[in-house]
């Protein structure tokens, strides 16, 4: 048996520094974090190399005096609370006193600091072994420096996690615009690798919020979002949601804060799925930007290292206040107008109804095919038979040698398409079909970029996607098999996709796949009564499609109900 020892403390500190520093985004979030609250009115913010090479915070902050400087990289020091009184009715972003010594257990850290009363900034840097150098005077206005530089430089393994450096810099730039939906008054700028990202101006009246909220959001979101302004007892919710036709397939633009403080929590999200549960199909998340204040003795903010998670002492009365105030305006919201683009302002161009022209070109096929009297042999190879009818324009039901068949009709459509936009992929074979009038697109800033860096990754998709300005795409082509589906949906369910995936790293293949099915999904609408022939049409090809051997993948398209089970349904023997 080993005995027991104390750790040295750069260990301790490393270990500690895992929790709280996982990334180069966690960085950002640590440093900016304590510039608001050393009262920052504008925060600068420089990153090379998506943040391992360099992150640079500086602020006009009130300052850390000389003295103090060496313990503010100290664990467990704070200058923000000093009792458990002060914990419980924390205001605060940070308490905890351990981002900047974690900071320093694995990068190199420089901090440099003036307060108003001092003639000159002081310099600090901490040593490999996490002691401090004495401070050094320098020039610096007041406010602070933070200069983070070689960051996992001592844990070596933690690198190897990391991602591209573009989509690590995209969890920085998402981090910050999430911050700087809580904090209006200060003003931000971000760059990478010497080019302006991100410029926020302090914003202190309405319009100047708006616009704010419109630059990361996107400017669409304004023109389709309701405000939310409501109260209850002790608890206030405000903030903006946006109307059911901007859903999205990720959870990814929801925005929370408890008393300012961004929190990712899931008893708040499942509020706000309920509130939306009459108003969006399953599987899609709305958008939002909520504020929930309350009284912070009601609300433990210490239950995560990195302060994402909150506790909530009455957490049912908050679920149900948040669900029941939603759920109550949207309500109220008269139906709103198409989204996609620009908010009715410009109208999309004019779509043929897609499913119905498919199911009537499939229609043709069959018709070409020797009928109608089909001979009881052929009748017999017909695995899903004919049809008989189509079940609240749902299901299809169809007569088959065994038994009764049922289909998804619109999952069967899905299935047909992807398996044919799969194999134009494969073989490279790829038909495009130009727009008749290229569609503009209203994103928001970070989707037009991600679009722009995987512009190449659509154009093998058929999707030719052409950014226009920091809000604007513009789609000039779709694979021809997906022609009429609702673009603009189509194009984002993609670009938020791309974002939780590192298109640089993983399996090309697999991505594509994923955007393809993705795709089809946007391509089929339901809800549309067939005739027999259609009906036919769809059984004949997606017999095909079934025998071509591909494995199933989603929900399946059909069942039998044989004859075995209909006789035990009514007790009949055989
Ligand atoms: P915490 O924020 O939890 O107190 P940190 O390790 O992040 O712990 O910071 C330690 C202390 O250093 C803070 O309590 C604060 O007094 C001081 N400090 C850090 N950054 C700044 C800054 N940008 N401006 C003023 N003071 C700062
Ligand atoms: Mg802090």
């Amino acid at each position: 048996m080993n005995r027991i020892r104390l750790l040295p403390l750069p260990l301790v500190n490393q270990i500690a520094a895992g929790e709280v520093i996982e990334r180069p985004a966690s960085v950002v979030k640590e440093l900016v974090e304590n510039s608001l609250d050393a009262g920052a009115s504008r925060i600068d913010i420089i990153v090379e190399a998506g943040g391992v090479g360099l992150i640079r915070v500086r602020d006009d902050g009130s300052g850390i005096s000389r003295d103090d400087l060496p313990l503010a990289v100290a664990r467990h020091a704070t200058s923000k609370i000093a009792t458990l009184e002060d914990l419980l009715k924390v205001h605060s972003l940070g308490f905890r006193g351990e981002a900047l010594p974690s900071i320093a257990a694995v990068a190199r850290l420089e901090l440099i600091s003036r307060t108003a009363t001092e003639p000159c900034g002081w310099r600090l840097q901490v040593n490999a072994n996490g002691s401090p150098s004495a401070p050094m005077p320098v020039a610096h206005p007041p406010g602070t420096t933070a200069i983070v530089t070689d960051l996992f430089y001592s844990v070596p393994a933690r690198r190897k996690f990391l991602r591209s450096e573009e989509t690590e810099f995209g969890q920085i730039r998402r981090w910050l615009e999430r911050i700087a939906l809580s904090c209006f008054e200060t003003g931000f700028v971000l760059r990478h690798k010497q080019r302006e990202v991100l410029q926020l101006p302090p914003a202190q009246m309405a319009v100047e919020r708006e616009a704010r909220l419109g630059q990361i959001l996107g400017r669409e979101f304004l023109e389709h979002a309701l405000e939310v302004d409501c109260v209850a007892g002790d608890l206030r919710l405000r903030g903006w949601i946006g109307l059911p036709t901007l859903s999205r397939l990720q959870a990814d633009m929801q925005f929370w804060y408890v008393n300012r403080r961004p929190v990712r929590d899931k008893l708040l999200n499942h509020a706000l799925r309920v509130a939306f549960r009459d108003v969006l199909p399953s599987g899609r998340q709305p958008v939002a930007v909520l504020y929930l204040d309350l009284e912070p003795s009601l609300v433990d903010v210490n239950a995560h290292p990195a302060k994402l998670e909150v506790r909530f002492r009455d957490a049912r009365t908050v679920r149900d206040f948040i669900a029941q105030s939603l759920y109550r305006l949207l309500g109220q919201a008269r139906p709103a107008p198409a989204a996609g683009t620009f908010g009715g302002r410009l109208s999309p161009p004019p779509q043929v109804n897609e499913s119905l022209s498919f199911y009537q070109a499939l229609g043709e096929q069959t018709e070409r095919l020797p009928n109608p009297a089909l001979t009881e042999a052929e009748e017999a190879i017909l695995p899903l038979g004919q049809a008989l009818a189509h079940l609240h324009a749902i299901y299809i039901l169809a007569e088959a040698q065994a038994g009764l068949v049922i289909v998804d009709a619109h999952a069967a459509h899905e299935r047909i398409l992807y398996e044919k936009l799969k194999r134009q992929l494969e073989d490279n074979a790829l038909v495009r079909q130009p727009l008749l009038l290229p569609l503009k697109v209203a994103v928001s800033p970070s989707e037009a970029e991600l679009a722009q860096r995987c512009q190449d990754l659509l154009a093998e998709l058929g999707i030719e996607v052409e950014v226009l300005g920091p809000e604007v795409l513009i789609v000039r082509t779709l694979p021809a098999l997906l022609a009429g589906a609702d673009v603009a949906g189509l194009v984002r369910d993609l670009l938020s996709e791309l974002a939780h995936s590192d298109a640089a790293t993983e399996a090309q293949a697999a991505l594509r796949e994923r955007l393809a099915s993705l795709a089809c999904r946007r391509a089929v609408r339901a809800g549309q009564r067939l005739s027999r022939e259609e009906m036919n049409a769809l059984l004949r090809e997606l017999e095909r499609t079934e025998r071509s051997g591909q494995c199933n993948h989603g929900r399946p398209s059909w069942v039998v109900l044989d004859f075995k089970t209909l006789d035990r349904f009514f007790h009949r023997g055989r």
